[in-house]
């Protein structure tokens, strides 16, 4: 099946709703491009399971597919009650302690001996997603005492959200060094990093990772926003990952947070994912709210790379209807002759650089005559990434004999992948883009297509020709 093009891709977390391979199936034919394996969530077998079913579809539609390893990062959690959830009325003391003995209305075990030197009084501590607030009225390096703002039950092993602190942790636990060397050995194209909170952390995830796979960093803390340009720039990609930054800041702070993480990501030509709710109620009902299928064409219009769905896919009753929905609304909005214009005016000049000066004229020339596609050649997957930054309106076709640049590639906007050969002279590498361009669909006979490519190839980052072929009878 000749799967709908659109330029922003959709990323699917896999789940208990999700794991049968039949459905993991039907995810990638509804538009799934990459899939998203949580390490908050379940065990070795479930996620070795999933891994192998992507892997399974991969190479019966011989098409690149992304996986996506999401590691949980130094998610602070609380101890267990007594005697079920404790109920916590407004303006009560509440304390916080290292003392492993189950919990009750009065006290509760905090595990993290670097939480205590961390926080002040007046700084708030968050519950539960943000359902309960406290404010802290003392600390020392064995207890924070609190009082309640904002009440309610609290229950066993509930997050803990501390948004005025930076902690002075690694955003690696030993949990996620496991589950890194776990996913890296199956192979996954992407780490994700939760809580960055500084660039360094990005840079010890890189050490660790070496060349097996791409990083991402999630900004769900604060704290990461100080230093955004820095995560963005030692990162291959971002996700705006609202679920945990929205419960950090304010509600009203998220759209403009989002734009300004999207914005500075365009700019730098680093794929951008907005996650999280999109399509919430999805994971009950058949239809969305439509305040939700506005936040999906939101980050459309805004060019994001992609967006995502998490416990629609993994845990909700549709989660291949959920895939649906978001591809309609996908390509709904890339159709509104609107779309284009807002596109354009987000897009930022070329860097100073031969490959950009190549993808640049490549978008121009492709515009002047029409071009059905534009076909680049590429061998570390740099050129196809700044290809993309030029959010150009053919197609790119991104030919490579790299699996692993061909699965990373498939996050990027508007970039179609396909396994290749390297050719040996110009003529050659006209001849296989034109036929690829053929064979999957992307231009006819009579179209001209526009293709970029480095001479000598396999050589990365040499991009330096540009050439325009007919496609022939
Ligand atoms: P999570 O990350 O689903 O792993 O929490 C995404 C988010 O916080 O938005
Ligand atoms: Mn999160």
């Amino acid at each position: 099946m000749q799967r709908l093009r659109a330029n922003a891709k959709i990323v699917a977390t896999l789940g208990p709703a999700s794991s049968d391979p039949e459905i993991v199936r039907a995810l990638y034919e509804a538009g799934a491009a990459v899939f998203r394996v949580n390490f908050s969530h379940g065990g070795r077998e479930d996620h070795r399971a999933r891994i192998r079913a992507v892997r399974a579809i991969e190479r019966e539609v011989r098409r690149p597919i992304g996986i996506l390893a999401d590691l949980q990062g130094p998610k602070i959690r609380i101890g267990d009650f007594a005697s079920g959830p404790a109920d916590l009325a407004e303006g009560a003391a509440f304390r916080f302690d290292p003392d492993p003995a189950p919990g009750d209305a009065n006290r509760v075990c905090l595990p993290h001996p670097e939480v205590y030197r961390a926080v002040s009084p007046g700084q708030h501590l968050l519950i539960d997603d943000g359902r309960l607030r406290l404010e802290i009225t003392g600390c020392s390096d064995r207890h924070i005492a609190a009082t309640v703002l904002t009440g309610g039950p609290i229950g066993d092993r509930k997050g803990v959200n501390l948004p005025g602190a930076v902690l002075p942790v690694s955003a690696m636990t030993d949990k996620d060094r496991k589950d890194l060397s776990f996913a890296l050995d199956r192979g996954v194209d992407w780490i994700a990093l939760s809580f960055v909170q500084r660039p360094d952390d990005v840079a010890e995830l890189r050490t660790l990772v070496g060349s097996r796979a791409s990083v991402l960093a999630k900004i769900e803390k604060p704290a990461a926003l100080d230093n955004l340009a820095q995560i963005v720039d030692l990162s291959d990609a971002i996700m705006v990952a609202r679920g945990d930054l929205g419960v950090e800041l304010p509600p009203e702070e998220v759209p403009s947070v989002q734009k300004r993480i999207v914005r500075t990501c365009r700019a730098a030509g680093k794929p951008v994912i907005v996650a999280t709710q999109m399509l919430e109620s999805m994971v009950a009902s058949p239809t969305p709210t439509r305040a939700e299928a506005s936040d999906v064409a939101n980050a459309v219009y805004e060019g994001a790379d992609a967006v995502m769905l998490s416990a629609e896919t993994a845990v909700g009753r549709h989660p291949v209807g959920s895939v649906d929905v978001m591809s309609r609304i996908v390509r709904r909005t890339e159709a509104d002759p609107a779309w284009r214009r807002v596109i354009d005016a987000g897009n930022i000049l070329p860097d100073p650089t031969a490959s950009d000066a190549i993808t640049a004229a490549a978008r121009q020339v492709a515009d002047t005559v029409g071009a059905a596609a534009i076909v680049t050649y590429t061998m570390s997957g740099s050129t196809a990434l700044r290809a993309s930054r030029a959010r150009p309106a053919a197609p790119i076709l991104c030919l490579t004999g790299s699996d692993r640049t061909a699965r990373k590639l498939v996050l990027a906007w508007g970039v179609s992948c396909f396994f290749s050969h390297d050719a040996n002279s110009v003529e050659e590498m006209v001849d296989y883009a034109v036929e690829m361009a053929k064979t999957h669909g992307f231009a006819e006979t009579g179209q001209p297509i526009v293709i970029t490519a480095g001479m000598p190839f396999g050589t990365p980052g040499a991009t330096n020709i540009l050439r325009i072929a007919w496609v022939g009878g």
